[in-house]
């Protein structure tokens, strides 16, 4: 298998599972409790929290660990709506958000959500979120980067727009974190989503950064996560996290990879468009439009051959909507439903993307030469 999903889910990374192993075993006690074994596990979240606040350049107490960025995306949402006891009711966000927070918004009925287009490279323009905003806005939640194009926004800038005018301002930093410097303290971001599976640690863990001083109602009412976020700490999952987020950056690498993998598609393919490349963009990502074919048909060719990709987001495939994200960039619905994402990560190999490459090319050749009209 050449595993090209990454912004799906990601490979534990070997040190990872061993920072687990001890919680799966002896190391079973409750950080809560006042035995040894619990303080260990307390000690567990500590190291975590510290090495998570180093990478993040943010206090220890500016952590809150979730189940992940879905979780996180409800916390901060439903968080600045409470914040604002009902006398701000409005939210600016994008159309390309990811299902977490858009879902979320069209099902909250009390909200004005307002939804920001982006242009054909998928960009955004913060003049649109300073005109989007009014005395009524209590949020603005942009993401960071997007994980169908890989294109990153302006986030800092949108967030120094959002706090000149009495907004909130939170970001989806899921496909972000690890690729983006990022100094939580000096940044003008009041809540960041980040989710330990995109990042080479486990399903079910991530967390929720809160800016000092601002106080959220309880996500879950309890008395860990002081007093934030109830429920018994997944110590396993946040040890992991910790581990996870202080592996050596190779994003250097990936996007070598990543560009070698789109010079080699474009030069064997006529017909072919990667989206997004006129923006700023995280390099391990490449969303590419293969004319005429169909996507869900190429994408099932390549894996017979050992290539995993993907159509879109993953919670949104097996679908036959195109990608939404896709949409609101201008394309057409066939030019949609004929993309895929390949996602890379520290796992791939030079090999690896020559050989899918190839793979990729001869399956698309294939496909046009059974449809030559479409
Ligand atoms: N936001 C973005 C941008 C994502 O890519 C994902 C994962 O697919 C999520 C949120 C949801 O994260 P989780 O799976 O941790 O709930």
């Amino acid at each position: 298998m050449i595993y090209l999903d990454n912004n799906a889910t990601t490979r534990i990374a070997p040190a990872v599972k061993a920072a687990m192993l001890p919680y799966l075993d002896d190391e079973f006690g409750n950080p809560s409790s006042q035995s040894a074994i619990g303080a260990r596990a307390k000690e567990a979240l500590l190291r975590s929290r510290l090495a998570i606040s180093d990478f993040v350049k943010a206090s220890p107490t500016e952590i809150v660990f979730t189940s992940g960025a879905t979780e996180s995306n409800h916390a901060a949402i439903l968080g600045a709506i409470e914040h604002f006891s009902g006398k701000r009711n409005r939210i600016v966000t994008t159309a390309v958000e990811h299902p977490a927070t858009l879902r979320l918004l069209q099902s909250r009925k009390e909200v004005e959500v307002v939804l920001l287009s982006v242009d054909r490279q998928g960009r955004l323009d913060p003049a649109q979120i300073d005109a989007a905003i009014t005395t009524n806005t209590a949020l603005v939640s942009v993401m960071w980067a997007n994980n169908e194009t890989g294109v990153v926004f302006p986030v800092e800038e949108i967030a120094r727009i959002a706090k000149q005018r009495g907004a909130l301002f939170h970001t989806d930093a899921v496909q972000a974190i690890g690729r983006l410097p990022l100094n939580f303290r000096d940044s003008s971001i009041d809540l960041l989503s980040f989710s330990g599976h995109k990042l080479h640690a486990p399903k079910g863990i991530g967390g929720l950064l809160v800016k000092k001083g601002l106080m959220l109602p309880p996500f879950i009412i309890g008395s860990q996560e002081r007093g934030r976020r109830g429920g018994t700490e997944n110590v396993m999952g946040i040890a992991a996290l910790g581990e996870a987020i202080a592996l050596p950056s190779e994003n250097g690498e990936i996007e070598t990879l990543r560009n070698l993998l789109e010079e080699l598609v474009l030069s064997g393919l006529s017909d072919c468009t990667v989206n997004g490349t006129a923006s700023p963009r995280i390099g391990n990502t490449s969303s590419i439009t293969f004319s005429g074919i169909d996507g869900e048909e190429l994408l099932m060719a390549i894996e017979k051959e050992g290539i995993i990709a993907s159509q879109s987001a993953a919670c949104q495939s097996g679908g036959r909507k195109p990608s939404h994200v896709l949409i609101a960039m201008g394309l057409q619905e066939g030019e949609a439903k004929a993309t895929l994402r390949f996602s890379l990560s520290r796992y791939n190999r030079r090999e690896e993307v020559e050989e899918a490459a190839r793979i990729i090319v001869s399956a698309a050749r294939r496909a046009r030469a059974r449809n030559p009209f479409a």
